[in-house]
């Protein structure tokens, strides 16, 4: 069974387009929709992460739906498939923004033991 871990330098999870993430409709309140579109540059990336290195710029005082292992508490995918779940919700955000054969992706694999 493989594990779920969040791997650095990848921010994949860090672009926001709530149109394209309506399964986050219910878990949000009207003041984490505001913050995200305080937080969401015109072009969906998160303008608190350094594109460079891909880091969080405030990463120890990140909101709370940015920290996945936390937050995924309220999807009942989550619940039922753990592990899976978050793997797969980290595969799409990295294949679709960085693409399927991306050097994060690669290192995902590598983390998550699946070469
Ligand atoms: S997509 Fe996954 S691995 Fe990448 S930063 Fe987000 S949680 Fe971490
Ligand atoms: S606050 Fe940090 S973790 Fe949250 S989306 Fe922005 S860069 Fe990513």
């Amino acid at each position: 069974m493989k594990s779920w871990t969040c791997i650095e330098n990848c921010g994949a999870c860090c672009k926001f387009n709530l149109n394209e993430r309506s399964y986050l409709e219910d878990k949000l309140n009207k003041k984490d929709i505001a913050l995200i579109n305080s937080m969401t540059d015109k072009d969906g990336w998160c303008k608190n992460l350094d594109r460079e290195n891909k880091k969080c710029l405030i990463y120890e005082n990140r909101p709370h739906f940015c920290r996945v292992n936390k937050f995924s508490i309220a999807f009942k995918g989550y619940l039922k498939y753990r592990d899976k779940f978050l793997i797969d919700c980290c595969k799409q955000h990295i294949s679709s923004n960085y693409g399927y054969k991306s050097k994060e992706m690669k290192n995902f694999k590598i983390a998550i033991s699946e070469k």
